[in-house]
């Protein structure tokens, strides 16, 4: 053989994994900085679920869609939404084929790892006052510390009222923060293992010091939290009971590297995909064959369970009072519906390969990750999507000119990860994971590529355009 006969060999046979920058137009280079751009913008509004809620429902009324109501009218072009407690948002543009045909679905979630208030959360110690957190989500509690934070969420009154907490967010205004042990008394601290260094008990915001009152009285800086925030709010202790308040890093998203080709930020997880679904879905300039359907969920990073979760009753409601307005069955639509689990992936990096394995690992620049299955062991909480859906949307993404790779998440037994893939896959809708590859997953500051970002969202598009 000689060597361009081996040459010609090799790339009819062999596959190889490509930097997406090799293959990107010019064109999608600039639409891909506005896309980025849009996407930081959605970030810092959205840094809660019920704020990505918010945002969402303003960027769909703003592109014509209306809430839905049970025994509307539901015909091809139609734009609808449902928004589930504030929390959750589901979309749906009409299809051309009846509901009994299936619908396509993009399904992300828009909670992320934070520290959410205790239900009694202010305290005094040693004239410091403080508020008790307990942390939501899989986070590395050692990356709490120290780090400039905000407050976000609701104050409900006994009567209904809403108030609505918004500290530390904007120029000028207080941040919070948990304190960190000085390098010279933490010897001992230093030598536990990270998992245990940093109590969940220790992470408590710091939240005042001066003192009100006469120098006889006690729990003076407390009382002088609490009465800024009713001076504030309108509060008082008790109405903290019933509450859902959220310390969230008090960061900005940002362009990364010298070259700018990523963005860092808080809740990329699963912010990043979330907003390549519903930016996708409002971007389609044709009413779709089939209707399709985007879903912000909550409560992923705990287990989708609770009334706002994928595991929740209110989508399998909202799909069906659609599917009834056409006549069809909710479990015959399912039944021929697909969907992407569009959630984030873990992006191989090269200061930590122990973890990894290379062949099989999602790499930054290299466009939206595909997972066959997430879980861990033997794949246990996964989905397993079969052969046959894979190959539906390779086929899907190369005729769209969309730039994947595919890959797992992690070595084999070095721990994994779920999506709420099984939740869909379990409602016998053909499923399969999909999303943009992330480093740092879950700390208070991750960092994506912004081609994967881009390619994503193209990603999503194909599946709402597909024509079968
Ligand atoms: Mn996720
Ligand atoms: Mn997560």
């Amino acid at each position: 053989m000689d060597k361009n006969e081996y040459k010609e060999l090799k790339k009819q046979l062999l596959s190889t994994k490509k930097n997406g920058y090799d293959s990107l137009s010019q064109a999608d280079r600039g639409a891909m900085e506005d896309y980025c751009a849009g996407y930081r913008r959605f970030l810092d509004a959205g840094r809660t679920e019920r704020l990505c809620a918010a945002e969402a429902v303003r960027m769909a009324e703003e592109r014509g869609y209306r809430p839905y109501a049970p025994g509307m009218d539901v015909k091809p072009g139609d734009k609808l939404y449902h928004c589930n407690r504030g929390k959750a948002v589901m979309l749906a543009h009409i299809g051309r084929k009846p509901l009994s045909e299936g619908i396509q679905l993009a399904a992300a979630h828009i909670d992320s790892p934070r520290l959410d208030l205790k239900p009694n959360p202010l305290y005094e110690d040693s004239e410091l006052a403080y508020f008790k957190t307990h942390y939501y989500g899989g986070i590395r509690k050692y990356q709490w510390v120290t780090m400039p934070l905000a407050l976000h969420g609701v104050v409900i009154l006994k009567d209904g009222t809403r108030v609505t907490v918004r500290i530390g967010e904007e120029e000028g205004e207080p941040r919070l923060v948990i304190t960190d042990l000085l390098p010279h008394l933490g010897q001992e601290q230093g030598k536990k293992p990270l998992a245990t260094a940093i109590p969940g008990e220790t992470l408590n915001l710091l939240v005042g010091s001066r003192p009100i009152g006469g120098e006889e009285e006690s729990g003076r800086v407390k009382l002088a939290v609490m009465k800024l925030l009713n001076e504030k709010y309108g509060i008082v202790e008790d109405d903290l009971s019933s509450a859902e308040l959220e310390a969230v890093p008090a960061i900005k998203a940002c362009d990364i590297g010298l070259d700018r080709s990523m963005i860092g930020a808080y809740g990329h997880d699963d912010r990043v995909c979330a907003y390549a679904a519903l930016k996708a879905l409002l971007d389609l300039e044709e009413t779709p064959v089939k209707t399709a359907v985007c879903i912000l969920a909550d409560k992923e990073e705990i287990g989708s369970d609770g009334v706002t979760g994928m595991q929740s009753a209110a989508f399998d409601t909202f799909i069906e009072d659609l599917c009834a307005a056409q006549g069809t069955a909710l479990r015959s639509c399912f039944a021929r519906s697909f969907c992407l689990s569009a959630d984030v992936t873990a992006a191989y990096d090269p200061n930590y390969p122990d973890v990894f394995e290379k062949r099989n690992e999602s790499q930054l620049n290299h466009g939206i990750g595909l997972c066959k299955y997430t879980g861990a062991r033997g794949k246990s909480g996964a989905s397993d999507a079969d052969a046959e859906t894979v190959a539906y949307v390779r086929r899907l993404f190369d005729e769209a000119g969309v730039i994947w790779q595919i890959s797992e998440l992690g070595k084999v037994d070095a721990g994994g990860g779920g999506t709420v893939a099984m939740y869909m896959a379990n409602r016998n809708i053909t499923t399969l994971d999909a999303g943009v590859p992330v480093l740092s997953m879950h700390a208070p500051f991750e960092t994506v590529g912004k081609l994967d970002c881009y390619e994503t969202y193209k990603g999503m598009k194909a599946v709402f355009q597909a024509r079968a």
